[in-house]
């Protein structure tokens, strides 16, 4: 393949920074570089920046993709230096100093911001990947929410009881706040939202539970929290298995302890690993795959090299690691990209980042969330009207916010969710079996598609 230089501009003096990732940490970086005299491109495997805080309300049907997902172009339009890429970075050719796409054409680099974020790990059985969809991606968020209402379709065609009660059940690996996200949500789905809806099945019937391995949900919360967040989904009818590890996942089910449990979905919301920029760079990597960078966010022992975000690992004043968070990655962004341009045009040395937390939040409920400033907790109503005002100060572009709000105002009074679309080409359900549906038919498998006549 010829290898193509995807340089944007003919050659100028301007140094050139290459960001790979256009999500919290890269386009923060990028943002902090607009407007100034060095060329910057940034390039992503999608053309849109996700927000992923908000996607376990695309997986239970509550928001569309669109709302919370912006062109990267659109939101860099404005800096005249910055140049977008849509393409998949394959690796890095450190001798040359550039990116290496997917295509075979090339990048070249004075420094090179790594910024590509993390996805699920299954802990060796990546075959659990294609059953159990964890909450990362777009087309993720898509599958389980077609899954899920596929699952109430089913058991609304269904003779068996038992079989219904199956289909009817939710399993959640993985007690962490996305973990509690989805099963909070997924149990306010079927008692409010669905439950008038069929006439064979009671929605409200469905079995959500949340399997977690630890001692206790929300692990990186103090423990006031924690009980608070567990007491509030048991009262949405949520069962909370703490210290039991999910042991096998299969189409029909996930054996816990033990103990197999038939279900219709079964969502991963567990281990996490760093995206393989560490072995583009062939760099060190922590036993999750993060690059161990220094105070500056360099990469050690590759010059010029700058990690950040989940791809990285940085102690924080406190000796500790910073946690996996959107705001450690634009709080990092945001300074790296100062930085480099202090560096690149004042010749300034590297300044150490050092993190502010602006506070760790969980949302338990359409009324309740809560927040760990450190020092002060909070929790209940008026935690989750603040988890509320800050997602949608967060999300990018007026427009959305304004239809975030309005779409939440509408589900707060009414109940109702508005993306019940099952689009999904093949939802492979985790139990999809024909089932005898109530005109004696046998209804066609969801995962087989149907056959042409020829
Ligand atoms: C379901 C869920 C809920 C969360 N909720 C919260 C929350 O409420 N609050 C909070 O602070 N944090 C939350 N987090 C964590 C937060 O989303 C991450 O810490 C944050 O996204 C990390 O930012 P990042 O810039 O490192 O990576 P990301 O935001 O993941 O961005 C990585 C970017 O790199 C691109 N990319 C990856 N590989 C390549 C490649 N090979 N080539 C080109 N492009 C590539 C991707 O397309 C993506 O745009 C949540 C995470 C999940 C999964």
């Amino acid at each position: 393949m010829p290898q193509l230089d995807r340089t944007p501009a003919p050659v100028d003096s301007r140094p050139h920074v290459v960001i790979v990732g256009a999500g919290f940490g890269g386009l923060a970086c990028a943002g902090a570089l607009g407007g100034t005299n060095i060329r910057v491109t940034v390039i992503d495997r999608h053309n849109y920046h996700l927000f992923v805080p908000l996607l376990y309300q695309v997986a239970t049907a509550a928001l569309s993709p669109a709302d919370i997902a912006e062109p990267i172009r659109r939101i860099l339009s404005r800096h005249p230096n910055i140049d977008v890429l849509m393409g998949e970075v394959t690796g890095i050719d450190r001798a040359q100093k550039r990116v290496v796409l997917a295509d075979g054409s090339f990048v070249p680099y004075d420094r090179l911001v790594l910024a590509t974020g993390s996805s699920y790990s299954y802990f060796g059985h990546d075959d659990w990947a294609a059953i159990a969809p964890g909450l990362k991606t777009i087309e993720n968020a898509r599958r389980i929410r077609a899954r899920l209402l596929m699952s109430f379709e089913q058991a609304e065609m269904c003779d068996d009881p038992e079989r219904q009660k199956a289909l009817m059940t939710s399993i959640i690996v993985g007690g962490g706040p996305t973990g509690v996200e989805m099963a909070g949500s997924i149990a306010e789905l079927a008692r409010h939202a669905l439950a008038k809806d069929f006439r064979r099945i009671d929605p409200r019937a469905a079995k959500v539970l949340l399997v977690e391995a630890g001692p206790r949900i929300l692990a990186s919360f103090p423990d006031d929290l924690a009980n608070y967040a567990r007491r509030k989904l048991e009262e949405l009818g949520v069962v909370v298995l703490t210290g039991q590890a999910v042991e096998a996942i299969t189409p029909e089910g996930a054996t816990v302890a033990g103990r197999f449990i038939p279900a219709g979905t079964i969502v991963w919301g567990a281990g996490v690993q760093a995206s393989p920029a560490g072995k583009w760079l062939g760099a060190e990597t922590d036993r999750a795959g993060r690059i161990p960078v220094n105070a500056d966010m360099s990469v050690p022992g590759v010059p010029d090299v700058y990690a950040l975000g989940d791809t990285a690992t940085l102690a924080g004043d406190d000796g500790k690691p910073l946690p996996g968070l959107a705001q450690v990655a634009k709080q990092q962004g945001e300074h790296l990209g100062a930085a480099l341009e202090a560096s690149l045009l004042r010749d300034q040395p590297m300044e150490p980042f050092h993190f502010h937390n602006r506070g760790n939040t969980a949302i338990v409920g359409r009324s309740a969330a809560v927040f760990d400033f450190g020092k002060r907790h909070l929790k209940g109503w008026f935690a989750w009207v603040l988890w509320a005002i800050i997602h949608v100060y967060l999300l990018v572009g007026f427009q959305k916010r304004v239809l975030v709000t309005m779409q939440w105002l509408w589900r707060y009074a009414t109940y109702q969710r508005g993306a019940r679309l099952i689009t999904q080409d093949s939802p492979t359900s985790a139990t999809v079996q024909p089932a005898a549906s109530p005109v004696g038919r046998t209804a066609q498998p969801f995962n087989e598609p149907r056959r042409r006549q020829g």
